[in-house]
């Protein structure tokens, strides 16, 4: 038998291929951000809380987490998911994490952003609400395939951190969501410092950071056009 060459032992075997590694583009850069794990506030701005039936005072924030595989990027598009008729769309300021850390503290948090992006929390909102009833998981309503669209990302050096601006999301050109950063009821150092004292955050992370009122459902053939002031749209096709 000859000996292995050291290349032959640094490789690993596996028995099928991994699957790839998620990325996203960001503006200006060849390099792409490879995404780990995608974490979403729930209940973030009060207009959506009451929208959804709740209390918006200022409870302690809390999160659900969808695959990395569940990420669209701009242009890209949304097969209408199985077992659902009523998928809606949620616009959300993403947080892209380029330093991890435990219990970071809020006024330390923005050191760990890289980016922004715009993003979507698409919802099987039939599946959530039967899941709320039952007291169940919300995996099967938040965290299917495609449940994450994504657009490019910009580092912060570039757009700043933000704080304020218009988050708009048009259905077929017709406006469905609108609403403003300065209105999270976690702003994202605060989301940064609870989440961080719950999970170690890593260098990939995705925060999705909630959802202003509006939400609603779509179909396939519509064209969802995400704006956050200071990024690139997303653009993604319901097919
Ligand atoms: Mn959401």
């Amino acid at each position: 038998m000859n000996a292995p060459t050291s290349a032959q032992n640094l490789a690993p075997a596996y028995i099928f291929a991994p699957a790839p590694a998620v990325s996203l583009p960001v503006q200006d850069e060849t390099a792409r951000f490879a995404v780990s794990r995608i974490f979403c506030v729930g209940r973030n701005y009060a207009d959506h809380a009451r929208e959804m039936g709740h209390d918006p005072s200022r409870e302690p924030p809390f999160f659900f987490m969808k695959p990395a595989s569940t990420i669209v990027s701009d242009g890209g598009h949304f097969p209408y998911p199985a077992l659902s008729k009523d998928v809606h769309h949620e616009i959300e300021l993403v947080v892209a994490i380029g330093k991890g850390g435990n219990n970071i503290p809020a006024d330390q948090a923005l050191s760990h952003v890289y980016g922004y992006a715009v993003g979507l929390d698409m919802t099987r909102r039939d599946l959530q609400s039967e899941a709320k009833k039952m007291g169940r998981p919300w995996d099967t309503g938040k965290a299917f395939d495609h449940s994450a669209p994504c657009g490019t990302i910009v580092p912060a050096t570039k757009c700043g951190h933000l704080a304020q601006g218009a988050v708009v999301l048009a259905v077929n050109g017709q406006i469905r969501q609108s609403g403003d950063l300065k209105d999270l009821i976690w702003n994202v150092p605060e989301t940064i410092a609870y989440l961080s004292t719950l999970f170690a955050l890593s260098a990939g992370d995705l925060i999705y950071t909630g959802t202003p009122s509006g939400v609603g459902a779509i179909v396939s053939g519509d064209v969802m056009q995400a704006r956050i002031a200071g990024l690139p749209d997303l653009t993604v096709k319901v097919v």
